[in-house]
């Protein structure tokens, strides 16, 4: 693990440390010990070397009184408990406190004679094989006057000074020892200490890279390493927010998408459908499936692939007419296909929105086709009082006979034509917003209308001998309507009836409630409705066909204001009718409340 890693490395440095420390300190003191005691020893020696040599002179001076230096060299030796050696200027040993001078090999080459000759003194540690330990050997030369006349050499076994070292060696080694096991404890928990808050970092890093941007580092360790903590905490509450943003700009996005009453497509630049909002995925039948395959497959329109490929190649937007047929429902859509911008200034994809313009086309449609009818409805009668004019104007006008039959064309036509802008205009002013927002919906007994409108068409059917009767409840029936849309309803419906019922023939209004709705029917004994005419006849402009009545003169228009009419009363209306069978529409209404 990285903090243990860490770890490791702090508590082996600090061993190291440690253990260079102590090495080294150990080495010196070592060192300096053995050093001391050598010089210390050394400089003892040299003085009982002086000491001896000035005292044995007169012994090695006088050849006489060679034979004494060696009882004296002993005596002198057990004082100073060190051996003493005496050595003539040509090696030859003359005395020694330990050994028989005689049995004793030629000291001139001794290290320390020579140099004792050489200069005023000698020191040299050997390993003596007689003594089987290091020796310390000091030599100082015999001087009588400028001549040398042999060396004095003081000996000194260095035992005591290598068994003190050795004590010393082990005191320190025990120290370094007890050093280094302290050091390790002590490395370990300063070792903790300096990377417990770097794991406590590590772990909630890691949280906070797995998402969890709500964690936060708590640290005091007054150091860098509580200002790393603090920044990791900022950094953490700004990348929330920040996230915390791009989650609500994208929820709006997508709630935007969803509820948009456009399908929205998103391509990509080859084609390939990267996304869809969930109306298009309705009309398209896009399932999540079919994400990443083109659009040839996904909607498979031919003209929208070439507009995207335009689009593309020319990276501008653009609009297009698209009319498809999806589970048999035809639509009209006018797309927008905008170019979504890359990286590098190229066109990454086509962002597609599809508006269903199938009403619109279909109103347009409608209106064209009203505009026409209307026109030949008006032309008609038009062209016919035109003609008659003329003729009338050509001379018939002079033939009383012919002038009154053309008149009265020319007056029966005007009427027509009058009756037709009167329909015309009572369905712009129904189909005007503001007119019907004006128009109160209240009470409205729909007998006592029927009773009236009856009434007031009782010179047509009089003229015609039908027997019209009206069958109503005692108690008032009490729609929620408009009196006069009502009356309008049923002056056309009557006036039909009046039409297509030969003469001596019935018509019966009756009211009622039914299923909790008022209801209205007018059903007469008449020609009846061909059924193939019957899901026309609420067309604007529709009649069947005008020869079967001479009574003709309808503009086609009446059915289609009842319909209207009771369709914004929130009622319905449907027709029961064959050919010599009578007709008989009903209607319902809501009840008044
Ligand atoms: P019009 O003004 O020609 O009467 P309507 O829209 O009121 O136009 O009626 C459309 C057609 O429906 C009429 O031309 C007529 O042929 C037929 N029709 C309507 N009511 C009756 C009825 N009661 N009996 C027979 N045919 C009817």
């Amino acid at each position: 693990m990285f903090s243990s890693g860490i770890r490791t490395r702090l508590i082996a440095s600090f061993l190291v440390l440690i253990g260079v420390t102590l090495l080294a300190l150990g080495s010196y003191i070592l060192w300096f010990f053995h050093d001391y005691n050598t010089e210390r020893l050394t400089d003892n020696l040299l003085t009982e070397a002086k000491i001896a040599d000035q005292l044995l002179l007169p012994d090695v001076r006088d050849p006489a009184g060679r034979s004494s230096i060696e009882a004296h060299v002993k005596e002198l030796a057990t004082k100073v408990d060190h051996r003493i050696t005496i050595i003539d200027k040509d090696g030859v040993v003359l005395a020694d406190s330990w050994e028989s001078p005689a049995a004793m090999e030629n000291h001139r080459d001794r290290p320390e004679v020579r140099d004792a000759m050489a200069s005023e003194q000698g020191a040299v540690v050997r390993y003596s094989t007689t003594m089987g330990e290091n020796l310390l050997y000091v030599a100082v030369p015999i001087r009588d006057g400028a001549d040398t006349l042999g060396v004095v050499r003081v000996a000194a076994t260095l035992a005591y000074v290598e068994a003190g070292y050795n004590r010393i060696r082990s005191v320190l080694l025990l120290a370094f020892l007890v050093t280094s096991l302290l050091g390790v404890l002590l490395s370990f928990r300063l070792a903790r200490k300096y990377t417990a808050p770097l794991e406590t970092i590590t772990r909630v890093a890691r949280q906070m890279g797995q998402g969890r941007l709500d964690k936060r580092i708590h640290i005091r360790t007054g150091d860098e390493i509580e200002v790393l903590g603090h920044t990791l905490n900022n950094l953490a509450a700004s990348l929330d927010d920040k996230i915390n943003e791009i989650v609500a700009e994208k929820r709006k996005l997508e709630l935007i998408l969803a509820n948009m009453d456009n399908a929205v497509v998103l391509l990509d630049r080859y084609g390939r459908v990267k996304d869809v909002n969930s109306l298009a995925a309705a009309v398209f039948g896009i399932a999540p499936a079919m994400i990443g395959r083109h659009n040839l497959q996904v909607i498979g329109h031919s003209a929208l692939e070439k507009a995207v490929r335009e689009t593309v190649e020319e990276g501008r937007s653009r609009r297009i007419d698209l009319k498809t047929n999806y589970s048999a429902v035809k639509r009209v859509f006018q797309v927008f296909l905008a170019p979504t911008p890359g990286t590098d200034n190229e066109t990454a994809g086509v962002l597609c929105v599809f508006h269903d313009i199938t009403a619109l086309k279909e109103v347009e449609e409608r209106q064209a086709e009203f505009v026409a009818n209307a026109s030949h409805e008006l032309g008609t009668p038009l062209t016919a009082i035109k003609g008659f004019a003329e003729t009338l104007l050509d001379g018939a006008v002079h033939d009383p006979e012919l002038s009154v039959k053309f008149i009265t064309i020319i007056q029966e036509e005007a009427e027509r034509m009058h009756r037709l802008v009167k329909d015309l205009m009572q369905l712009a002013r129904l189909n005007s917003a503001e007119y019907r927002q004006q128009v109160k919906l209240e009470p409205t007994a729909v007998d006592k209308i029927a009773a009236a409108v009856i009434t007031q068409l009782s010179p047509r059917w009089q003229a015609k001998s039908l027997a019209v009767g009206l069958d109503a409840p005692e108690r008032p029936v009490l729609a929620n309507a408009n009196a006069d849309w009502l009356t309008q309803v049923l002056v056309n419906l009557l006036d039909n009836s009046i039409k297509f019922t030969p003469a001596g023939g019935t018509v019966t209004i009756a009211c009622g409630r039914e299923d909790g709705n008022a209801v209205l029917r007018v059903a007469d004994s008449g020609l009846g409705i061909p059924a193939a005419d019957l899901p026309l006849i609420f067309d604007r402009f529709y009649r069947v066909d005008r020869s079967r009545v001479r009574e003709g003169g309808g503009t086609g228009l009446g059915l289609s204001i009842v319909k209207f009419i009771v369709e914004m009363l929130g009622g319905t209306i449907t027709v029961k009718s064959g050919t010599g069978e009578g007709t008989t529409f009903t209607i319902t209404l809501p009840l008044a409340q």
